[in-house]
């Protein structure tokens, strides 16, 4: 069985205790590798690795580390088709998925922030004949990046990138949930030349490799993306330490369809915001807002089109979804749907487990599920689900869905659906939300703010913001006369 193993000082090394936890494919149930169950010893090698490297990587010039991240790009880029196959396998997504969205996105990560760079520039504030005042911008030294299962490469190469372009080592961390592209990558950057310690991966539990990387005193700085509890307990851990932070955490965020909005358009996308990666996507549109006049045609189209989602084997280019993460998750959302019975919730489309035949039979299926009759303040309306279960809730007025829409403790993302330009910006501007999407869903410009407000985060990533996260300014002041 293929055993992962931990990246430390540009090296490929079992973890200390040689201890290792089962990896699951979730489309058969099965496990097929082992992951390092590294620890805080582990981690220990990796900050001293990292802060060894530092004094030489922070100086390396910007053309050459825009060199190197490029190299990691295009070899990605030459390996799509494995890495694709290989973050289906480990996280159940649709083989075509990874191969348009994950592995393509973590081949910009690196080329985009490989040419930010050569872009970036510190400001100058001149006080007349007085004195000229300029900002420093340097790496703030080991940088620890911790990513969660949803969108492995993807999320996890949305941090290593900015944090080594911009001249910090780095410690990181991948959910032990999917690790398997994170170890390849390793292998792309010895590959690619990568010096050694610049970036090391160890693998394993949350509470082992996560909690020894936040409360290393040698890490100064942590960019986390996972739920909103392991973000409280990150900040309540580093807070005292005064780290940098940057959290990106939970959603449930609104998707509002006016009567007015392109129909077709709003349909078709609001499939995808609704179930695109098993509705394991922290964008993705869980509570969908229709106003009252065209609620029940949208009802009709959308679920008759929910009832014709194939689901079943990721690998097959016909299912359009595919097998949720783990058994843990599938059990946790399909007592969400128990929940929104209870509340009085009628299931419109799925609702239930599926099976399916031969060699995944033991895979973690849930068919795309629809509820209707819900009020908006229930906990199936408040708290984050994570799977493919969407809720639809009729609404009379602008005034009125704003309410609905803000109501959460979270505020990640919104789509709003309308032709009337006034109103488009009318509603971005009064939704609590870091990002709105108007007529449109996960149309990214990776120069953008990226981030949530209230309980979905702290901090933006993306563009210049992440250059920033990732530096410490230092304003050097010099009098004229
Ligand atoms: P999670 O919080 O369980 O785990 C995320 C990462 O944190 C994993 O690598 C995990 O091992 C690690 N971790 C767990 N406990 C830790 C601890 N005590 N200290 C340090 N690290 C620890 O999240 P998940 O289940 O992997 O991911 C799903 C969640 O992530 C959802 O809530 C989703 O909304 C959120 N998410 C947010 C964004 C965003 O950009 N805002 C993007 C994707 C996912």
């Amino acid at each position: 069985m293929q055993k992962i193993r931990n990246y430390i000082n540009g090296e490929l090394i079992e973890p200390f205790d040689k201890q290792y936890i089962d990896n699951y494919n979730p489309a058969t149930g099965k496990v097929y590798s082992l992951i390092p169950d590294s620890d805080e010893k582990d981690v220990k090698l990796a900050a001293e690795a990292a802060l060894a490297a530092f004094p030489k990587w922070s100086v390396t010039s910007k053309e050459e580390r825009s060199r190197i991240l490029l190299k990691i790009s295009e070899l990605i880029e030459r390996d799509i088709e494995r890495l694709a196959i290989a973050e289906s396998v480990d996280n159940g997504k649709p083989v075509a998925l990874a191969k348009m969205v994950d592995i393509p996105r973590a081949a910009s990560n690196f080329h985009f922030y490989a040419t930010a760079i050569l872009h970036y520039s510190s400001e100058s504030h001149a006080m007349e004949d007085v004195a000229i005042n300029y900002t420093l911008r340097n790496p703030v030294g080991v940088a620890g990046c911790i990513s969660p299962w949803n969108l492995p490469l993807y999320l996890f190469t949305w941090k290593v990138a900015p944090a080594i372009a911009s001249g910090n080592c780095v410690v990181a961390k991948p959910s032990e949930i999917t690790p398997m592209t994170a170890y390849l990558l390793s292998e792309l950057c010895i590959e690619a030349g990568l010096p050694k310690g610049v970036l090391n991966i160890v693998h394993g539990h949350g509470h082992k490799v996560g909690s020894a990387i936040t409360s290393h005193p040698k890490i100064p700085l942590i960019s986390f993306t996972g739920g909103t509890k392991t973000g409280a307990e990150i900040a309540r851990v580093a807070a005292p330490m005064f780290k940098k932070l940057s959290l990106e955490l939970g959603g449930k965020n609104p998707n509002i369809i006016f009567a007015d909005c392109n129909f077709d358009n709003a349909v078709k996308t609001t499939l995808n915001s609704s179930f695109a990666n098993q509705g394991q996507i922290c964008l993705c549109g869980s509570r969908i807002f229709i106003e009252r006049s065209l609620y029940e045609k949208f009802k009709t189209e959308f679920v008759a089109k929910t009832k014709a989602m194939r689901v079943g084997n990721p690998a097959d280019g016909n299912n359009k979804i595919g097998a949720v993460v783990s058994k843990a998750h599938m059990e946790k959302i399909l007592s969400y749907i128990e929940l929104a019975k209870q509340e009085g919730g009628s299931i419109l489309c799925g609702g239930h487990q599926l099976k399916m035949e031969g060699e995944f039979s033991e895979g973690y299926y849930i068919a795309p599920t629809v509820i209707e009759g819900l009020p908006y303040n229930c906990r199936t309306n408040q708290e984050e689900i994570f799977g493919p279960v969407v809720t639809l809730t009729p609404f009379d007025t602008e005034e009125e869905v704003l309410m609905y829409a803000n109501s959460t403790q979270y505020g990640l993302a919104a789509i709003v659906w309308t032709e009337n330009l006034t109103r488009a910006h009318r509603v971005a501007n009064l939704l609590h939300s870091g990002i709105v999407w108007i007529n449109c869903w996960l149309l990214r410009d990776l120069r953008t703010p990226f981030g949530g407000v209230k309980s979905s985060g702290v901090g933006r990533e993306g563009g210049f913001e992440a250059l920033h996260f990732f530096t410490e300014p230092k304003n050097v002041c010099i009098k004229l006369k």
